[in-house]
């Protein structure tokens, strides 16, 4: 019973880990910052918006670099 609540409890944190974290994308030619759970509304990107779904002809507000000019980055 302890072990299974135990479980439990890990499972619920890995949940709420998943579920708040969001990935941060950096701009490799200016270094301008997207994060996914701010989005950038002022650039056509609503919060929440992953990566993923940004559109392919999106380019980088500050230098006009495109979606692949961009890399993943942990803060
Ligand atoms: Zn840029």
């Amino acid at each position: 019973m302890w072990l299974c609540r135990q479980l439990f409890f890990i499972f619920y944190l890995k949940a709420c880990f998943v579920v708040t974290q969001s990935t941060t994308w950096m701009c490799l030619i200016c270094g301008w910052i997207y994060d996914e759970s701010a989005g950038s509304p002022e650039h056509g990107l609503p919060p929440g918006t992953r990566w993923a779904d940004v559109p392919l002809n999106w380019t980088c507000p500050e230098c006009a670099a495109r979606k692949e000019d961009f890399e993943m980055v942990q803060i």
